[in-house]
């Protein structure tokens, strides 16, 4: 069974959640399992060195569970971004709508800072692309901080909500599709 089929096996359904009609993908089963979880982490990772990958970015909070390991196989720094208010340094802030309302993310202002020249080459990395509104506000903000966003990696990609329209000119990178 390919690791695609064994992530959609393992990938938990959960009707209504947080709100009517959301069909929320569940990732915590794949936690669970560490060999699985390795593999998914070696995948990701592995599609990012190809792409000379100088930093990890991950999207609060689920990115960070995936984010942390890739950055660690791939012996780059780890970099959050983060709900508001959260981060006790100095930050920049991006804020996006989403449908009702509107969201914020932050991030350190140094988290680039210590390079030699050239930008950083920037990996977003989250559990699920849905709408894509999220990654592509964290895309934003890591290049007003100076990156240049090379990969949006995630584990799962809800293709039916386009995603990869909302991030369009980025290269973006699932181990599943649905
Ligand atoms: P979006 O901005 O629409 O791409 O939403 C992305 C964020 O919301 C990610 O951080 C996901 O973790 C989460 N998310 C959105 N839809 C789902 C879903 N159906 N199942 C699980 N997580 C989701």
């Amino acid at each position: 069974m390919t690791l695609a089929d064994r992530l959609a096996r393992t990938v938990r359904d959960v009707p209504d959640f947080p709100a009517p009609g959301i069909l929320f993908k569940d990732i915590t089963p794949i936690l669970a399992q560490p060999a699985l979880l390795s593999e998914a982490v070696t995948a990701m990772a592995s599609s990012l060195a190809e792409l000379g990958v100088t930093h990890v970015v991950g999207v609060e909070s689920r990115g960070f569970l995936f984010g942390v390991p890739i950055a660690m196989r791939l012996g780059v720094p780890f970099a959050p971004a983060r709900k508001p208010g959260k981060l006790p340094w100095t930050t920049e802030r991006e804020a996006y709508a989403l449908e009702y309302r509107e969201d914020v993310l932050e991030m350190h202002v140094d988290v680039f800072h210590g390079g030699h020249g050239e930008p950083p080459r920037v990996a977003v990395v989250d559990d699920v692309l849905a709408t894509g509104g999220t990654a592509a506000a964290t895309c934003r903000l890591v290049e007003r901080l100076g990156g240049e966003v090379v990969a949006v990696s995630v584990v799962l990609e809800l293709g039916f909500l386009h995603g990869r329209d909302a991030l369009s000119g980025r290269t973006v990178r699932s181990l599943l599709r649905y």
